[in-house]
């Protein structure tokens, strides 16, 4: 029981077979009572029911400021604090570079950076007060190796942008007893990439892949686990690739 107690809330969790699901899965299977954001109340609240009892479930756009100032006040009036943050709401669009339009840039910039800043800025007050929290951000191999299968060159420049700001509230936020740290996976079979999967895509993704196969949700999850728990306690602004060796 890694996570005892603990409150975790993790963005954009409600979806099936998410990684923000398998995490928060993982989380509560640990002892912590989880919140889990997302678009839709109903979904958010049946995924938290999903979960067993003593999680909670809201309707949060990870875009809207006041959205989650408000939920990061609800966690704290329900549940009594906030310990550890997943930002992990994101979307990616497979645009080429001329493709993509304002509209296109906003979307995807606005969901996975600026949604990152926002529901930081509001559960840190909440840890500095604490002084102890830990918060994992969800990047990706996109941004590392300036584009993956799915995502477009707008997706790879928010993702590194979630890199930056990590780092930064890294440095910032050490001095208080808040951690932070990024999570880099690869090829994750979900519905942001399952639906584009066909058999022999996946024969082929995996010949590039040192351990041979495409990433599963889970994998993700075990990795943010260990980021949001004692594990980790002298780690802050820390990039784990999880990725089955893409970038060697
Ligand atoms: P997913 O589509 O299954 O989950 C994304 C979730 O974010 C959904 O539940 C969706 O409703 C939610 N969401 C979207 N916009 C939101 C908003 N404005 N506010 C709140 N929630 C919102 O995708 P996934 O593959 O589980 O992705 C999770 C994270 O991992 C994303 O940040 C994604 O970019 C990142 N990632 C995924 C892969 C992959 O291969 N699947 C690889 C690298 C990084």
């Amino acid at each position: 029981m890694l996570l005892n107690d603990r409150v975790c809330v993790i963005t954009g969790a409600a979806s099936a077979r998410g990684i923000g699901k398998a995490t928060a899965r993982l989380f509560a299977r640990h002892g912590a009572r989880v919140a889990i954001l997302d678009l839709e109340a109903g979904q958010a609240e049946a995924a938290a029911r999903d979960l067993g009892p003593g999680h909670v479930g809201l309707a949060c756009d990870v875009t809207d400021r006041a959205a989650c100032t408000a939920a990061a006040d609800e966690i704290v009036a329900r549940l009594g604090r906030i310990d550890v943050l997943v930002n992990n709401a994101g979307i990616t669009q497979p645009l080429k570079i001329m493709e993509i339009g304002p509209e296109h840039y906003d979307a995807v910039t606005d969901v996975n950076l600026r949604g990152t800043l926002y529901m930081s800025q509001a559960v840190i007050p909440a840890m500095r007060q604490q002084g102890s929290g830990a918060i994992v951000c969800m990047s990706s191999v996109s941004a590392q190796r300036g584009g993956g299968i799915f995502g477009g060159p707008h997706y790879s420049a928010a993702k590194a942008g979630v890199l930056g700001l990590q780092k930064a509230m890294a440095r910032e936020l050490g001095p208080d007893g808040v951690r932070v740290n990024a999570v880099t996976p690869g090829l994750i079979q979900t519905d942001i990439t399952g639906g584009k999967l066909t058999p022999e895509l996946k024969v082929e993704i995996a010949k590039g892949i040192p351990l041979g196969r495409l990433g599963v949700a889970d994998d993700v999850a075990n990795a943010c686990l260990f980021l949001a728990s004692d594990l980790s306690t002298y780690i802050t602004g820390a990039v784990i690739d999880v990725n089955g060796g893409m970038l060697i």
